[in-house]
């Protein structure tokens, strides 16, 4: 059993976080003023299912204290062991049509035989085709009393508004960093797991909120009965946190050496993307610890906003690296603060590969906030500061090629390109993880999978996962490909 399933919880003292929700809907069950239809929406992974199951087995639960379900009385019983019928879940994303609905409505006529309620789970219940919704409609209209429908979605804008009219609506938050690392160091003492610090911090940034992904990934990368930052690194490709500090300082502070760590970065193969964003972070974190508007933060407002533009290009990018390069040049060219405030005058008309990209990529309308200077200008005083770098540097920079390692390659499959593409279509650290520890080979149409891991195995199988694999193909021009986990 996945470690999110086992630590799933199972009453309203357990749930993590969310906790308004949490303290009104225990309040309706104690006072007994539940309603008939509930809808729970919010991010994926932030509790909407697990809370509905909890509240469906707290409103029948016969001894509840407080709202919180006794877990010991036939009805909590039951429902643990799977056994209690009147408590029915739903996923709409595979009953979309209009007779899942009409089949239900009419087995919602009868009354529930062990509970006092009969409840209705409905999972992505944005899911459910036209005819479905206006099913549900007639139901929701006029509920028996014995009945209650608890829906659940990640995308409320596409329910429509004569549904949620009639549903008590409860909006899911992300999770809090305290509330996701508390849970992780919970689930790590239970689990007898050592984790550093830094892989703890690690893993409640990159989730974002949300604690499924969060234990998943938690999961993945225990090795041996330990989670160390020094494997995340290696399996992730991702940056130590000294040297994401130390690369945004000089990056603030215009150190042409940058260009040189991103060529590092490059031949080491390490996930750029993750990189930035942490550098994102880092100085997202040092603007908001300022006190007063001075100069300093007017240069670390721009590096911020340039690199988070470029950041958001890079997603759609078709070579990550050239992107993030483009925007650190432009950073780098925007000023010098050891000579001065004002770019230095052009002296040559910029005429490298690099320069052309960026004209293309970046259009010139774009002005840095700092000052007042003409764009052409700055284009080209970027490239007098950056002669040198290109002249000197790696020759991939000279030639104006795209400069890349050559990515791990199985036969003709580039595999890499494949992980990338997987990413951008699905960017979930969990799988890039899991993929870049498989052996990944295509022969004919057929690509297989050999994953070494339980976990890994576990994680590319399920379907959600299939179904972005197949997509991730689909970009990069494969097509009638047959996925083979093994
Ligand atoms: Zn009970």
């Amino acid at each position: 059993m996945s470690l999110y399933l086992k630590y799933r919880p199972q009453d309203f003292e357990s749930l993590v976080g969310q906790g308004f929700i949490k303290d009104t809907l225990k309040k309706a069950i104690a006072d007994k003023k539940t309603v008939g239809a509930y809808l729970f929406t919010g991010p994926r992974g932030t509790g909407k299912t697990s809370t509905a199951r909890i509240f469906a087995k707290a409103i029948n639960c016969t001894n509840n204290t407080d709202g919180n379900p006794c877990m010991k009385c036939d009805v909590c019983t039951g429902f643990h062991e799977n056994k209690l019928i009147d408590i029915i879940e739903i996923d709409a994303a595979s009953h979309t049509g209009v007779d899942n609905i009409r089949e239900i409505i009419e087995k919602a006529q009868f009354q529930p035989t062990k509970t006092q309620y009969k409840i209705y789970i409905i999972d992505e219940v944005h899911m459910l085709s036209k005819g479905a919704f206006n099913a549900l409609l007639k139901i929701l209209e006029e509920p028996p009393e014995h009945v209650k429908f608890i829906l659940a979605t990640t995308e409320i804008h596409k329910v429509p508004e004569t549904i949620l009219s009639r549903c008590q609506r409860y909006d899911f938050r992300n999770h809090t960093a305290e509330d996701t690392r508390a849970r992780l160091s919970y689930i790590a003492a239970e689990e007898s797991v050592n984790i550093d610090g830094e892989s703890l911090e690690y893993i409640t940034k990159t989730s974002n909120g949300g604690l499924r992904d969060a234990i998943s990934l938690f999961e993945q990368l225990i090795v041996d009965g330990n989670i160390s930052y020094a494997h995340i690194e290696e399996t992730l490709g991702v940056s130590k946190q000294e040297h994401i500090s130390q690369f945004a300082d000089k990056l603030i502070a215009s150190d042409e050496s940058t260009l040189k760590d991103i060529a590092s970065l490059e031949s080491s193969w390490k996930d750029i993307q993750l990189f930035f964003h942490d550098v994102l972070i880092y100085i997202g974190a040092k603007t908001g610890e300022q006190l007063t508007i001075g100069k300093d933060i007017q240069r670390e407002l721009f590096v911020l906003d340039t690199l988070h533009d470029t950041y958001t290009k890079a997603k759609h990018s078709f070579d990550q690296y050239l992107t993030f390069r483009i925007g650190v040049l432009k950073i780098l060219s925007s000023y010098n603060p050891t000579t001065s405030a004002q770019p230095v005058p052009a002296k040559i008309a910029p005429t490298t590969q690099a320069l052309k990209a960026e004209k293309i990529e970046a259009p010139t309308t774009e002005k840095p906030p700092v000052e007042e200077t003409p764009v052409v200008e700055q284009e080209e005083s970027l490239f007098t500061e950056v002669q040198d770098i290109f002249a000197t540097d790696e020759p991939a920079f000279e030639s104006g090629e795209t400069p890349k390692p050559s990515p791990p390659q199985t036969g003709d499959f580039d595999t890499e390109g494949f992980i990338t593409a997987v990413k951008a279509v699905w960017a979930k650290a969990a799988i890039t993880m899991s993929l870049r520890g498989s052996d990944i080979s295509l022969d004919g149409n057929n690509l297989t999978i050999k994953a070494k891991t339980k976990v890994a195995f576990a994680s590319l199988e399920n379907p959600e996962a299939q179904e972005f694999l197949h997509k991730a193909l689909q970009s990069i021009n494969k097509t009638d490909i047959s996925i083979k986990i093994s």
